[in-house]
């Protein structure tokens, strides 16, 4: 038995950028059921840093995050987390009002937007359909991010080990009992560990966790997306096209390596798993790229789908279980869990710990009340949220 100050179950970026502040207070220990590092959601997201997605909390915390990742702190990793990618967020005659409200609530974050006509589309990124029936109006995002995911996952992992914390990998979390004032946990290889705190960062199984400790759900809904890569036409070269996304969110594709990565957007209902992509949600994506632009998909290089999970206001969670003392929940980080990561990391350090609120979360609208899980047990846990990201 082995005892910490913090267990973390789960090591995608979450639970590794959160156990890496907690060093700071004590000996901290990620447990972790796969052997690779980022093998569920945060190895197989689009690692794209925007204000295209998600209410008002979302932005607020994608723009303190954004610090982190332009000054990067000393020593942390050895190559950029980010490089600059505009982002470019297009409509059509059908699309017009939403793109304008989605203009409206980017400009409260950023001043680097700026509305494009189809022309400038068009020069931008050439393959866009643009004018009558295709894209008629857009909005320029030059703040857009593209994050290095692999380096981030490295250097939380890398930061923990040098402050004398522990990533164990390969194994799974089985147990989970409250005995007295501490968690005691144990893994499907029987090893064990006891914490008075005990961070819940597992993902999509952050409601299997709570299960197995007797803690209340938060009604997590792990939510499927699927990405298709396909080659450009022969001759053209795409490394510098925008990322670009619909105004109705039904379509987004950027540029990786030399290849488009293209989305549905799609959002389909799933447990928590080892997501596969689905052969229709393929030929949708395939179907939506060949909508939106003049490329015609003949092969589909690669594919592959992972999970975007969410609470009912789908704003990431991070605090104590009102039921359950020393349990933290850090959660729900749907489709912006690597924009937000260096925000909730610091959230969870001093709502774990007892630390001062930050008035720049504050000035950006990101109050404790935002983000504590009291507020989804305060309402009804499935109400309609409307989808902003
Ligand atoms: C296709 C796609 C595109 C995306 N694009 C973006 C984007 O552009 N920008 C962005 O910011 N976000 C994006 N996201 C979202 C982002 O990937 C997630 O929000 C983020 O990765 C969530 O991180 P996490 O640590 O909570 O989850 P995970 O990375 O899934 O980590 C949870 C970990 O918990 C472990 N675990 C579960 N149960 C147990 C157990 N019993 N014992 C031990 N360990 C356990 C799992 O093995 C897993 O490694 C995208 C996601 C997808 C799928």
């Amino acid at each position: 038995m082995t005892t910490v100050d913090f267990l973390v179950i789960g090591g995608g970026v979450a639970g590794l950028s959160a156990a890496a502040r907690l060093t700071r207070h004590g000996r901290v220990v990620v447990i972790e059921a796969e052997e690779a590092l980022g093998y569920h959601s945060s190895g197989r997201s689009v690692s794209f840093s925007h204000y295209g997605i998600g209410d008002a909390a979302v932005r607020g915390l994608t723009a303190y995050s954004r610090a982190f990742y332009e000054q990067q702190p000393e020593g942390f990793c050895p190559t950029p987390l980010c490089r600059v990618m505009p982002s470019l967020y297009l409509g059509t005659e059908e699309m017009l009002p939403s793109l304008e409200a989605l203009y409206q609530g980017m400009a409260v974050f950023t001043d680097a937007i700026e509305w494009v006509s189809d022309a400038e589309m068009k020069a931008l990124c050439p393959a866009l359909k643009t004018g009558p029936g295709g894209a008629v109006r857009g909005i320029l995002d030059t703040s857009g991010l593209k994050l290095d995911s692999d380096a981030l996952l490295q250097s939380f992992a890398r930061a923990l080990r040098a402050a004398d914390g522990e990533l164990l990998q390969g194994r799974r979390v089985a147990s989970i009992q409250r005995r007295g004032q501490d968690w005691h946990v144990r893994s499907e290889t029987g090893e064990s560990w006891t914490a008075p705190v005990l961070v819940n960062a597992a993902g999509a199984w952050v409601d299997k966790i709570a299960a197995m400790a007797g803690v209340a759900p938060i009604g997590l809904e792990p939510k499927r997306r699927t990405i298709i890569v396909v080659d450009p036409p022969a001759g053209t070269d795409v490394r510098d096209w925008p990322f670009v996304h619909t105004a109705a969110s039904d379509f987004y594709m950027l540029p990786e390596a030399g290849q488009i990565l293209a989305s549905p957007v799609d959002e389909v209902p799933d447990d928590p798993r080892d997501a596969q992509p689905e052969e229709y949600d393929i030929a949708f994506a395939a179907d939506r790229l060949q909508h939106y632009t003049t490329l015609s998909v003949s092969r589909i290089a690669h594919r592959w789908a992972g999970l975007r999970s969410f609470v009912a206001d789908r704003v990431p969670t991070a605090g104590f279980a009102p039921d359950a003392p020393g349990f933290f929940w850090l959660a729900g980080q749907g489709g912006y869990g690597l924009q937000t990561a260096p925000a909730m990391a610091e959230i969870v350090e001093l709502l774990a710990t007892g630390g001062d609120w930050p008035q720049g979360l504050t000035d950006l609208g990101v109050l404790p009340e935002t983000v504590r899980p009291e507020r989804l047990f305060a309402q009804p846990k499935h109400s309609a949220a409307v989808r902003t990201g």
